[in-house]
């Protein structure tokens, strides 16, 4: 068949090739079903156009595809047809056919009914005067127009690729927008779901966060009662500690004096009684005991009589520096002096030096016998590490000593030692 001739004009075939033709058409004339080939709707009034356009297109081959030709006669049933083959790639569409703009109309409802917008749609018509090319192209969204005489068969493979490889290619573009879109959507979910974890995860760190913080806030509370109850037991510790050591202080002090008072005396005598006779160091007892005391009573009043004895507790307490030594006031008038590791002769010093001191201070005492001050006598005792000794018979010997102090004329000291 020669390619410059038209196909669809009837007068252009030869008497053999009629034959040949109306032969292979009997093989064509059913719709040819290839799976997986071009689909193309055939729209065309006229049985022949059909027939020729099989014959054209029968070796048709693009991208290693044959063609799947379906014929429909009339607008409506290519309307059918595309319903049934949505994935049709071209429409081969007379315009003149139940009406004069049959083809025209079909186009219309393709686009905007079917918003089918890949099929390609091909305008054939025999009637150039009825659908003018320039108007038909400008309304109508078409993708190419021919005229029937115009499409030799040449024409028709050529418009043909042309019209698929533009299908195929806006398919691609579709299949790539879809993927496209596809991963948008795929992105906007994992987005979705990342952000709502990320919600969550904060709110449960919220949670957690003022879940700590009320922990914080309850334990700060509890170190705080804590550390006023520990403040509180210190301060009851503390007024604890000052009133035992008032009690002490009352317990173990004479309240006019504020000497050591018997009780205290004792306790301690017994206790370096026990420590000299370990180290086997000397002990001495002095008993100082103001001369006519009663006397000073009766003639300044006992009031003065208290004064009198506190200063004399002074200054014994005064003189007695040494550490380990003790002054106490033994009883009424009388003052005891506890001289630890001092033999009788330091003793004798220590009593000769307190009653000088009494003497030197010169407390006038109207009523004394042996001077117009007061003084005193004192009885100092010694004892050394022994085993038949005891603390009383130190004390009744320092006694003894004061005793015989008195006898002797008052204002005098007399020591003795404890025999064996
Ligand atoms: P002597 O020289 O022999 O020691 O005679 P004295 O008068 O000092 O001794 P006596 O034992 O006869 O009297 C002691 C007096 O001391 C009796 C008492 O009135 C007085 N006296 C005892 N304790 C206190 C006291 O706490 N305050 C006062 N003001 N006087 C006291
Ligand atoms: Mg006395
Ligand atoms: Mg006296």
């Amino acid at each position: 068949m020669p390619e410059d001739k038209s196909l669809l004009s009837a007068g252009t075939l030869e008497a053999d090739d009629e034959l040949q033709f109306l032969e292979e058409l009997a093989c064509h004339s059913q719709r040819e079903v290839i799976p997986g080939g071009w689909k193309v709707i055939v729209v065309d009034d006229e049985e022949q156009v059909h027939e020729v356009t099989r014959l054209a297109l029968k070796n048709f081959k693009f991208a290693d595809k044959p063609l799947e030709i379906i014929s429909a006669y009339s607008s409506e049933e290519a309307q059918q047809l595309l319903n049934q083959n949505p994935d049709t790639a071209v429409l081969l569409l007379d315009v003149v056919m139940e009406t004069d703009e049959a083809g025209l109309e079909l186009v219309k409802h393709i686009r905007d009914h079917l918003h089918n917008i890949f099929v390609r749609i091909i305008l054939r018509t025999g009637q150039p005067g009825i659908a003018p090319e320039k108007s038909v192209i400008e309304g109508y969204d078409i993708n190419d127009y021919k005229t029937k005489t115009e499409l030799t068969q040449q024409k028709l493979f050529s418009t043909l690729i042309t019209a698929i490889r533009s299908y195929r290619d806006l398919l691609t573009v579709e299949e790539s927008r879809q993927q496209i879109a596809y991963l948008n959507q795929q992105l906007e979910d994992a987005k979705l779901s990342l952000e709502n974890k990320v919600k969550e995860r904060t709110q449960a760190l919220q949670q957690q966060t003022l879940a700590l913080a009320a922990k914080n806030k309850q334990l700060e509370e509890e170190i705080q009662a804590k550390l006023y109850a520990q403040q509180a037991l210190e301060a009851t510790n503390k007024k604890l500690d000052e009133a035992n050591k008032q009690l002490s202080l009352i317990a173990n002090h004479d309240a006019l004096t504020g000497l050591a008072n018997r009780r205290r005396f004792d306790e301690y005598l017994q206790q370096i009684w026990k420590q000299t006779q370990r180290e086997q160091q000397p002990l001495s007892l002095l008993i100082c005991d103001i001369d006519f005391f009663k006397q000073y009573n009766d003639t300044y009043g006992h009031l003065e009589g208290d004064i009198c004895l506190r200063t004399v507790a002074q200054k014994i307490h005064q003189t007695i520096v040494r550490p380990l030594d003790l002054v106490a006031r033994f009883g009424g008038e009388e003052f005891a002096i506890v001289l630890p590791n001092t033999d009788l002769e330091g003793g004798q010093v220590v009593a000769e030096r307190l009653r000088m001191i009494i003497q030197k201070s010169q407390l006038p005492h109207r009523g004394s016998s042996v001077s117009e001050f007061v003084t005193v006598s004192i009885g100092a005792a010694t004892v050394r590490s022994h085993p038949h000794t005891s603390v009383s018979s130190l004390i009744s010997r320092a006694d003894q000593a004061l005793y015989q102090a008195k006898q002797s004329g008052r204002d005098q000291v007399v020591a003795l030692s404890i025999t064996e």
